[in-house]
């Protein structure tokens, strides 16, 4: 598995954008950002998986300064990283 070092920048793990939307939610550890939460309000009680979505962010805020924040009370640093899995583990 290789782990790349993302900063501070923050992409969508459902459209693999970066955008200025606002809020966002958490689906296990997939961050969704506002255009995708809006699509199906994913932010909504009567969301189909809503018991899926561990966390809704705060909607006068940006996606990008959300999730900023939740790395931050999770690791204790803004910046990132993603998980790659070779050919090799999956085999
Ligand atoms: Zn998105």
């Amino acid at each position: 598995m290789k782990r790349i070092e993302v900063g501070t920048l923050v992409i969508c793990d459902f459209c693999g954008q970066e955008n200025d939307s606002m809020g966002g939610v958490l689906i296990g550890s997939n961050a969704v950002c506002g255009v995708c939460v809006d699509k199906d309000g994913k932010d909504k009680p009567d969301y189909i998986y809503a018991d899926e979505v561990d966390k809704i962010f705060d909607k006068k805020k940006t996606f990008k300064d959300n999730v900023l924040a939740y790395r931050k009370e999770m690791s204790g640093t803004e910046r990132g990283w993603i998980e790659i899995w070779g050919e090799e583990e999956l085999n």
